[in-house]
């Protein structure tokens, strides 16, 4: 998603945690247990302190304005039409302004097709793959698969002429699929722009009877937990690491033989980055720290990865997003993405492609005890080193 590129970037939850499926992996539900979640609506006012903020923290040139959730789109277009206004009234003369959104597109309509269009939205929409495979996860409250629903939302977006990516998650069930994954997306959807995110649902191993359960809180009538980036053990809808690699490595090849050049899938931009000496995603950089979230409230937290106690940063209400940047715990978080960079990393050949990957995945030991690789390392590895010759050959061209 392009709210994680450098050199800095907000990710704003109009709608909080809430949302209106019940994906068994996604540990964002669990974020409604904070007290400023709480089923919370971002307010007008604080929409406007956050737009007037990030007017004020960009220099003249593209400024991204990008809505996440849970999900957005809960709030209507009502909502939307106001935002958008708001950025025109607030941006300076030379700014341009370029809306994002990342949707499970269940709530898509040709009324929302049009609005996206007509304000030129990017947008993010999930599909994990075929019915079969993404049914097994994104379901709604009653358990029911959402693929049909969220094709319909695809299809409003082409039909519209709406920009978009797709943005497919790798996990237990589809990770040994990567080639069918690939073509369906790319000839059923006729998708041009993917990006795949590896699953990985951390507890420690007391918590993981809780983690298996799902994250909505109070949903099947058990207890949740706030979801922490803490502990050793994944779920068992996590994503293997080798199988990860596989998974990407199919979809490399698939796309080296027959779409370069007419799919734009985003593993491979972002090592083509690297090689060039330009880094474009947060988790595949040296440091990070330049990507925040904003809760409804307006609080900011170091990472949409870290809205968890001990990681808020400040308020858009009264703390300019470059101050909150320069701070130094934020300085901190984001220098540590390096500092903690196991021995292994720091001597490994593919490390200028992958930089460790993001800290919140980074709870293995090394061959030698050393704490801090990380769980997708097996998957990175293997990547990067099968990609790595054309990688260099296409950055020549
Ligand atoms: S913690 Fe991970 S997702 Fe967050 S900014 Fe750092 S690399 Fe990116
Ligand atoms: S592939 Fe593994 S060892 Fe190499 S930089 Fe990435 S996480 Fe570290």
């Amino acid at each position: 998603m392009p709210g994680r590129r450098l050199p800095f970037s907000v990710l704003a939850k109009p709608a909080g945690a809430a949302c209106n499926l019940d994906c068994t992996y996604c540990y964002f539900l669990s974020k409604e247990l904070l007290a400023d979640d709480a089923g919370r609506q971002m307010p007008d006012d604080v929409v406007r302190a956050y737009l007037a903020n990030l007017f004020a923290s960009h220099p003249d040139g593209p400024v991204e304005v990008a809505w996440q959730g849970g999900e957005p789109t809960l709030r209507g277009l009502a909502f939307f039409r106001r935002a958008v206004a708001l950025a025109e009234e607030l941006r300076r003369p030379r700014q341009q302004v370029r809306h994002v959104i990342q949707t499970n597109g269940t709530l898509l309509d040709d009324t929302w097709g049009e609005f996206l269009a007509e304000h030129h939205f990017l947008v993010g929409l999930s599909v994990d793959g075929p019915a079969a495979l993404h049914d097994a996860h994104r379901v709604d409250r009653a358990g029911r698969g959402t693929h049909a629903q969220v094709l319909r939302g695809w299809q409003v977006l082409r039909r519209h002429g709406v920009a978009a990516n797709v943005l497919c998650t790798v996990n237990a069930v589809n990770q040994h699929h990567g080639l069918a994954v690939y073509r369906y997306l790319r000839d059923d959807l006729a998708a041009t722009h993917l990006q795949f995110i590896p699953v990985v649902e951390r507890a420690p191993a007391p918590l993981l009877p809780l983690a298996e359960q799902g994250w909505r809180p109070g949903a099947h009538g058990h207890r949740t937990v706030l979801y922490r980036q803490h502990g050793d053990r994944v779920t068992s809808r996590s994503v293997d690491p080798v199988a990860y690699g596989e998974f990407l490595c199919a979809v490399f090849d698939e796309w080296l033989a027959h779409d370069v050049g007419t799919v734009v899938v985003g593993d491979v931009e972002v090592a083509l980055g690297n090689l060039r000496g330009r880094h474009t995603l947060c988790v595949h950089s040296p440091v990070c720290g330049r990507s925040v979230a904003v809760e409804p409230g307006g609080d900011v937290y170091a990472c949409d990865h870290y809205v968890e106690p001990g990681y808020r940063r400040g308020n858009v209400a009264t703390d300019a997003f470059t101050d909150l940047l320069a701070g130094e715990d934020q300085q901190r978080f984001g220098a540590a993405k390096l500092a903690a960079l196991p021995g292994q990393c720091r001597a490994c050949p593919v490390r200028w492609a992958c930089h460790g990957g993001c800290p919140k995945d980074r709870f293995l030991r090394t061959a030698d005890g050393e704490p801090g690789l990380n769980y997708l390392c097996a998957g990175y590895h293997a990547f990067f080193t099968h990609t790595a010759p054309a990688l260099r050959a296409l950055s020549h061209r």
